[in-house]
């Protein structure tokens, strides 16, 4: 009785605010959430392209584009001297006769001229003209989580110190570092076809760490989990406090799930403005399957999946361990080669 009575006045109240909201025709505030699981995307046919490469298989070269392009008889590059005339690209036509069809190389970090974003572009239509002339794919790595300075800070949400790291959610730093270097290579794979795309290196070679060492803290991370999940904390709440509250509150998994679902919300973001200019641009991103949880989903797509590297057969060789990985992604549905 007593609870139907609660039903019945509960019922009572939806209604009533339902009433109050329709009548003053409030803006419609972001919906509040629980749920921030990533869903597989229906499962669509490849585009040709990447149909090409599942059946003609990867078998690339990893490198930095600043130390390999020459001989040592050859000169190096000065300022914007780009010519691709000059050199033989001897190393490029080693790989093709050791029977490697790509090279996957490094542009950046940015101190050397090869990554820096104004020369860029002359930096890979070099090394494309160099790869096409020893009938080669080029990959144009690009590094996570350098250039970060002028970036919001990762936060811990403890007092572990981290001054190095972007915050993983922050898009300006996405758009003005990852995507315009994607647009970069975009626009020069217009003129060469062996340039495929983009390989995204998670890896961060900061002196904080390689990965982060837990979800984003920082004040924007958590005011929108906050927000989207209607929690509120206590004005006195310190940052260094934040990852022990969200324990308390019995909420730690969820702001987990809610870190991998922003991360490929971020990732699908750059996925479709570059695919909106190139639908056959290819991406991949090193080190590891899920190396940040969400980016498989965000950067791939039933019709133009992720090429995911991984780097556990550096010294091991192929293990069950990397089986397990390739299965996982074939039996969960992940949009990735
Ligand atoms: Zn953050």
């Amino acid at each position: 009785m007593t609870i139907t009575r609660l039903g019945f006045n509960l019922t009572l109240l939806s209604v009533a605010l339902l009433n109050a909201a329709a009548a003053v025709n409030a803006p419609a505030a972001p919906p509040a959430r629980d749920d921030f699981t990533v869903h597989p995307e229906v499962a669509d046919q490849l585009r040709p392209i990447f149909q090409k490469l599942k059946d003609e298989k990867m078998r690339f070269g990893y490198g930095g584009a600043d130390a390999l392009y020459r001989t040592d008889t050859e000169p190096v590059i000065q300022n914007d001297d780009f010519d691709p005339g000059r050199y033989s690209f001897e190393l490029a036509g080693k790989m093709k006769q050791a029977g490697f069809n790509g090279l996957m190389l490094l542009f950046g970090p940015w101190r050397n001229g090869f990554g820096e974003l104004p020369r860029l572009e002359k930096a890979v239509r070099f090394w494309a003209e160099g790869c096409r002339r020893h009938d080669l794919s080029l990959m144009v790595d690009i590094q996570f989580a350098q250039n970060a300075a002028a970036y919001r800070r990762f936060h811990a949400g403890t007092d572990l110190k981290i001054h190095q790291a972007v915050c993983p959610n922050d898009w300006k730093y996405w758009e003005e570092q990852i995507l315009e270097r994607c647009l970069i290579t975009a626009k020069v794979a217009k003129d060469f076809p062996n340039v495929l795309g983009a390989a995204l290196d998670f890896e961060m070679y900061i002196k904080d760490g390689a990965n982060y060492p837990g979800p984003c803290f920082c004040d924007a991370c958590f005011a929108e989990f906050c927000r989207r999940t209607e929690l509120s904390s206590p004005v006195t709440l310190k940052p260094t406090q934040r990852q022990e509250w969200i324990r308390d509150q019995q909420r730690l998994l969820q702001y987990m799930a809610f870190m991998e679902w922003k991360m490929a919300e971020t990732c699908s973001r750059l996925e479709k403005a570059v695919h909106a200019v190139n639908p056959d641009f290819v991406f991949a991103y090193l080190p590891f399957f899920e190396w940040f949880p969400g980016s498989t989903r965000g950067l791939g797509t039933p019709s133009q999946p992720v090429l995911v590297g991984s780097e556990m057969e550096y010294s091991a060789g192929f293990s069950p361990a990397v089986a397990q990985r390739t299965a996982r992604m074939k039996d969960e549905g992940y949009p990735a080669l």
